[in-house]
């Protein structure tokens, strides 16, 4: 389980970030995870309030904002969304597919109180 890991990285660089702004409090956490980011939604909420315990991010909520995994087929050129783990093109059926979106793991937003 490297979420924890993940999350704890997270935490340190927002309260380093909220310190040089003057920021005390954080609201909400604000993630975007991807279908395909190797990350595992139900266990960054499960490591979450671990990870903040004695942090300025102590009574902070997270919110995760999932992104649907999308393609792009390098031979009929057109995007889909990936299914499950078939990742061949629905039109063409093409293994030239490259994940354009759903691998992200990155904080979308941070709201101070
Ligand atoms: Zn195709």
């Amino acid at each position: 389980m490297h979420e924890l890991g993940l999350l704890a990285e997270i935490v340190d660089k927002i309260e380093e970030v909220a310190k040089e702004n003057n920021v005390t409090e954080i609201e909400t956490l604000v993630l975007d995870v991807g279908e395909y980011s190797g990350v595992v939604p139900a266990y960054l909420e499960d490591c979450f309030p671990a990870v903040i315990e004695g942090t300025m991010l102590a009574k902070t909520k997270l919110k995760l904002n999932i992104i649907e995994g999308k393609a792009y087929c390098h031979d009929c050129g057109k995007t889909f969304m990936i299914a499950g783990h078939e990742q061949n093109c629905p039109y063409c059926n093409s293994q030239k597919c490259e994940v354009i979106e759903g691998g992200e793991f990155v904080i979308k937003e941070i709201v101070a109180r």
